[in-house]
């Protein structure tokens, strides 16, 4: 008997289709119930293609995981899923992966800070991290998020956001994880977007292939122990974050970190945040 199918899905807004700078999204924005809407749908269009592509689903895990995670229309998705709102949350964009599922898809996702024509690029905070790099080489929260999943075992398998991203996806996972881009870079706050309607047709039939063949696909994971270096906004913050334990300062806004596991090293960044936010 074939072992019943589940699929993690980590939700952002910056990499949706339409979305062209935070003041769209932002609380008080008039266009964001639009916006919602859409990421409502593009989810949804994963939701779908996960269904079509595998017979026997288990559980379809939704986490929402821009800003405060209270970004999808509970009562718009599609039925036989379950979702993870709000905050604080200490695994954030991957809250709640473990062992059972069988697939990690990224929606909505963004290219790494420090990404040039790539919409809102940032990681994490794009308030106090100016760089993250893992093992020597810069990193993003699609690496990130991925490297978590991959911690239990868990394939990245289907990406959607910008053509920068698409890029970065390449060069860190291969042809193998399915990519749908949903607009090309112009600047930071610019793109030239698809259409919702033609981005979410390709996500369904893209993620219908991936969970297919999920089979191909190999969990990611960065060698250990990880030696991070934290490149931060400003002194203040490193000042902030250096009595972390662990935590070695090795100049005015850097910081470095080794820590045994992926967790560890999330828990350390999560911190570095908070902290450094609280300089501001
Ligand atoms: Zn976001």
């Amino acid at each position: 008997m074939r072992r019943r199918f589940n699929a993690f899905i980590s939700f952002d807004i910056e990499g949706i289709s339409g979305v062209s700078s935070w003041n769209e999204v932002a609380n008080n924005a008039s266009t964001l119930h639009a916006y919602r809407k859409i990421a409502t749908a593009e989810v949804n269009a994963a939701i779908r293609g996960i269904k079509a592509g595998r017979p026997k689903i288990g559980e379809i895990l939704v986490c929402d995981s821009h800003a405060q995670g209270e970004n999808l229309i509970i009562t718009d998705l599609e039925p036989g899923v379950t979702i993870i709102k709000g905050s604080p949350r200490r695994y954030y964009m991957v809250e709640g992966i473990d062992r059972k599922f069988n697939i990690l898809f990224c929606i909505g996702y963004h290219a790494m800070v420090g990404s040039q024509r790539a919409g809102m690029d940032h990681t994490y905070s794009s308030s106090v991290i100016y760089n993250i790099m893992i093992n020597g080489r810069h990193v993003g929260e699609t690496e990130i998020n991925a490297a978590v999943a991959g911690y239990y075992g868990v394939p990245l398998g289907l990406v959607s956001g910008d053509d920068v991203l698409a890029t970065e996806v390449r060069s860190f996972f291969g042809r193998t994880v399915a990519m749908v881009i949903t607009k090309y870079g112009i600047s930071r706050f610019s793109a030239r977007c698809r259409l919702p309607s033609e981005v979410h047709a390709e996500i369904e039939k893209k993620a219908a292939q991936v969970v297919s063949k999920s089979t191909a696909l190999r969990p990611f994971r960065f060698k250990i122990p990880i030696r991070a270096e934290f490149e931060l906004m400003n002194s203040a913050m490193g000042d902030a974050v250096e009595p972390i334990p662990g935590v070695k300062r090795m100049a005015a806004r850097t910081c470095a970190y080794n820590a045994k596991n992926i967790l560890e090293f999330y828990n350390i960044l999560r911190l570095i945040c908070a902290l450094g936010r609280l300089t501001q």
